[in-house]
């Protein structure tokens, strides 16, 4: 299938790693250009000059955290002076925090809600004037399947991704008709960060292989289809909300969890 975004611009936040990373290398195989963010220096460079190999100048790395609002506003400078446009934003940059309830102080509550709230607002609010330029403007949420299934151990982010799916829905009708926003519901992905979690655990004494540590993820959290997802999986359905054939879908949420969420 064509996808239709051949020669335009998708930015992507959160570029160097998992499914970030994974979107960035399906809209180059795609034709678009591409323009990520990420805040460690070291990983944008190797990133964006293992994929300007192939890609050439159609990618643009940029230092620069989703929270910080000068650091935003330079990236959408350099977008512009590259590209002249952007199509696409693609919000991606997190993590989640894994503490119970009895485990969160104020601190960690204020973090997650800034990160997830002003995580998605500040990069809107960067990149809004430009995609209204754009005829095919959208922008794709990725968030979890926490916003609509808590989990006790996830208790902030479940919250804090129930309220920034709220935000992105008032987004939908804010933008339209000028820019499409669409929103992904995650299950477990196979990332870096359970790739951290995983180390966690080997660093506390546990010796686990990797195969067995996945299987366990998916085995413990009862995933009809058995498995975990894969980045790229995740990279199919963000390309397609994306792309211009989507062009009558907006406020939509479409999930990818392999049968995890247990509401209708
Ligand atoms: P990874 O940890 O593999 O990658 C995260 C990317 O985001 C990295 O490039 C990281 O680079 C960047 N990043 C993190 N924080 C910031 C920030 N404040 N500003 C800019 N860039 C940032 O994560 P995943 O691919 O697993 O996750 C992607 C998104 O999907 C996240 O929002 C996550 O919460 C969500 N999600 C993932 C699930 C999963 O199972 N994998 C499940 C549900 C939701 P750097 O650290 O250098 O900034």
């Amino acid at each position: 299938m064509n996808l239709e975004l051949a020669g335009r611009v998708a930015v992507v936040t959160g570029g160097t790693s998992g499914i970030g990373l994974c979107a960035v290398r399906r809209f180059l195989d795609e034709g678009a250009s591409v323009a990520f963010c990420a805040r460690d220096r070291a990983r944008v460079d190797a990133v964006t000059a293992e994929l300007a190999q192939t890609a050439g100048d159609r990618v643009l790395g940029v230092v620069a955290d989703v929270l910080d609002v000068a650091a935003l506003d330079a990236f959408r400078a350099h977008v512009e002076e590259r590209f002249g446009r952007a199509d696409v934003l693609v919000h991606n940059a997190g993590k989640s925090r894994m503490l119970p309830l009895a485990e969160l102080d104020d601190a960690d509550w204020t973090e997650e809600l800034e990160l997830k709230f002003f995580g998605l607002l500040r990069p809107t609010r960067a990149f809004v004037p430009l995609l209204r330029k754009s005829d095919v403007a959208s922008m794709v949420y990725v968030s979890s399947l926490l916003a609509k299934q808590p989990e006790t151990r996830l208790v902030s982010t479940s919250a804090a991704r129930a309220g920034a799916l709220n935000l992105a829905k008032s987004f939908s009708f804010e933008f339209a008709p000028a820019i499409r926003v669409n929103s992904i519901l995650l299950g477990v992905i196979d990332t870096g960060q359970w790739e951290a979690r995983l180390a966690a655990r080997r660093a506390g004494g546990e010796t686990i292989e990797r195969a067995a540590y996945i299987s366990e993820l998916a085995r413990e959290r009862g995933i009809p289809l058995g498995r975990i997802g894969h980045p790229e999986e995740v990279a199919a359905a963000i390309a397609f909300l994306a792309s211009p054939l989507c062009g009558f879908m907006t406020g939509a949420v479409i999930e990818i969890s392999g049968g995890f969420s247990r509401y209708v």
